[in-house]
């Protein structure tokens, strides 16, 4: 009997996350205040973020941090997650490739997402704070958040882009079912949302709006903190509980991933499955061992942006971010169903593409559904539409093997599951998709009409 999945025991799931920034030859360039320009310091953040999260942001220095116990006691309730051998997909696809998947769609809210929300919702606790406040686009942010916060006495605000909140009620429903007070932007509850329906009164809201929203709550709140579910470097030092499993379940599968493949919003997925491998890079002991990013054609900041200080906000919030970007305003073509629409990649991850540690391709949706159908149809599990851009670039390298007859072993990041994303799977299924492609001309006359360039 073939083995398929590999567990780890309570007593094996990591005890402390691996912090990259100690090992990179090149550390990340200083965010800086967008007012003076002057390099952030740990406290200036104090006001937006736990100053837990606030410190791991900018630390250089120590490789190891520990994981607080409840925050890894909370992870047991549904850590490890499965390392799962892949047959199903490769016999489908005839290859001698060894297709290996880490499976994060176990969590209890259906994503990776709540690896980070349980740490920051656990350091706002500790410090004494008693809300917390985000903005959420299609949801999946927002519901890992509500239910860290449900887990740690905390209570959350969540501002949903207008049409989302109205089109898409499921993942609302899942925040209110725990606990959450979901809130439509732009809303009358705040200045920035009341000035915002006095000059548009049918506004159907953007991240921007929300992100504008959930700010000055968190500003106007006393005991209040905005947190963010991606691209600030705290968020990949939480995830890296993901990689730093793997490579123990890998061991138990007696193979080591020649490539690692995950999908790329602000980056957290990929940092949280490979920095812990490539540890093994900086440290000499591996060589060759390749970590693709695969992104949507039409949001390609990482294969097509530009490398500049950009906020990490549409509104214009956060620090100022060196970072690989389209843009803060950018917005995807409206045709885009599959989700990673962020504009920028996180400060990390820009640096480690600048030195050639990683690589990024990009991927059409059509192909990236393509892909998540006979991901589900071999392996039983209906891959997010994020996801699915991963599932689309590991079968490439798959097919490739087969042309070679080269039997890599391809590890890939399985982010969520899709069973709240079936309007995207409805509208692939209706013939109703298109792909957009930003070419590198787009990239320059979005960056101009947005005074980027
Ligand atoms: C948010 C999300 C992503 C993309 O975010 P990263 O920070 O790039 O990992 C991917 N998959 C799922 C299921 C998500 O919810």
């Amino acid at each position: 009997m073939k083995q398929k999945r590999f567990f780890l025991s309570e007593s094996e799931i990591p005890t402390q996350w691996y912090n990259i920034q100690a090992d990179m030859p090149n550390k990340p360039m200083p965010l800086k205040n967008p007012k003076t320009g002057e390099a952030m310091k740990a406290e200036d953040l104090f006001p937006i973020f736990a100053q837990e999260c606030s410190r791991q942001e900018l630390d250089q220095t120590h490789k190891w941090i520990d994981i607080p116990e409840k925050v890894r006691e909370m992870y047991t309730y549904y850590r490890s997650t499965p390392l799962v051998r892949a047959y199903g997909l490769e016999e489908a696809l005839g290859t001698p490739a060894h297709i290996y998947f880490k499976n994060e769609s176990v969590s209890p809210v259906g994503s990776h997402k709540l690896n980070s929300a349980i740490a920051q919702a656990y350091y706002c606790k500790q410090e004494g704070v008693t809300n917390v406040t985000t903005e959420t686009g299609a949801g999946q942010w927002g519901t890992a958040l509500s239910y860290a916060a449900k887990v740690f006495g905390l209570e959350a605000a969540v501002y949903q882009v207008k049409i989302s909140y109205e089109q898409k009620p499921y993942r609302r429903n899942m925040m209110q079912v725990f606990g959450a007070q979901v809130t439509p932007s732009p809303s009358m509850s705040t200045r920035a949302g009341k000035d915002i329906l006095t000059a548009t009164p049918n506004h159907n809201g953007s991240l921007g709006t929300a992100i504008s929203e959930a700010v000055e709550l968190a500003r106007t709140t006393p005991n209040c903190k905005y947190t963010l579910g991606s691209v600030m470097s705290h968020v990949s030092l939480h995830q890296t509980v993901i990689g730093l499993e793997a490579e123990k379940q890998m061991e138990m599968a007696g193979e080591y991933p020649d490539e690692i493949i995950a999908c790329f919003g602000g980056g957290s997925n990929f940092a949280g499955l490979a920095f812990p491998f490539m540890r093994h890079i900086f440290s000499g002991e591996r060589k060759g061992t390749r970590f693709i990013a695969a992104e949507p054609a039409s949001c390609p900041k990482l294969t097509k942006g530009r490398f500049m200080y950009d906020f990490g906000d549409e509104a214009g919030y956060t620090p100022m971010l060196p970072m690989f970007t389209l843009g803060h305003k950018f917005a995807p073509a409206n045709i885009h169903a599959g989700g990673l629409r962020y504009h920028g990649a996180g400060v990390i991850v820009s640096q480690l593409l600048k030195d050639g540690f990683m690589e990024a391709i990009d991927v059409d949706q059509i192909e990236t559904f393509d892909a998540g159908m006979l991901f589900a149809r071999t392996e039983g599990i209906v891959p997010a539409p994020e996801s699915c851009h991963a599932i689309a670039a590991t079968i490439r390298r798959a097919k490739e093997c087969r042309e070679t007859g080269e039997s890599k072993v391809l590890l890939f990041n399985l982010t969520g599951h899709g069973l709240m994303d079936m309007s995207a799977y409805n509208q692939y299924l209706a013939g109703n998709l298109m792909n957009y492609s930003m070419s590198e001309d787009d990239v320059t006359a979005s960056l101009m009409k947005q005074n980027m360039i």
